[in-house]
């Protein structure tokens, strides 16, 4: 990521794989049972979650990404939550279009740092 750039977020999805043999997952949980699993003690459901979470992924793995604001602030668009909007004064330096040079120095940086998956925003 060049110095000059600032993170910003826009969501992106995200694969869901099917479940491993061995894990379900369910849809048709009733409010009794909702409200119990509401009601466990924090460990316990951290507990839970882990479980699940290493029958799915590798444990003590996670995936590596880079996302870079190749468009800082100016957006014409005027979502309100957003602070990338103009009519927000932010103090933040608007920057135009990174270069296709740019992004991709900053993509293979990226690369050789460990990430896997490279994000680009655009305000
Ligand atoms: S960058 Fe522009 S289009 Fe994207 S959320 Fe912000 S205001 Fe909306």
């Amino acid at each position: 990521m060049s110095e000059s750039a600032s993170e910003s977020f826009h969501g992106h999805a995200h694969h869901v794989a099917a479940p491993p043999p061995g894990v379900s997952v369910r849809h048709d949980w009733s409010l009794a049972e909702v409200r119990a699993l509401y009601k466990l003690p924090l460990l316990e459901l951290v507990y839970r979650a882990q479980t699940v979470h290493r029958a799915v992924f590798q444990e003590n793995k996670v995936q590596l990404c880079s996302l870079l604001s190749i468009k800082t602030g100016g957006c014409p668009e005027d979502c309100a939550y957003c602070p990338q909007a103009a009519r927000y004064k932010t103090g933040v330096q608007a920057e135009k279009l990174m270069s296709v040079p740019e992004v991709l120095k900053s993509a293979s940086q990226a690369r050789a740092a460990g990430a896997t998956r490279f994000c680009m925003g655009a305000a």
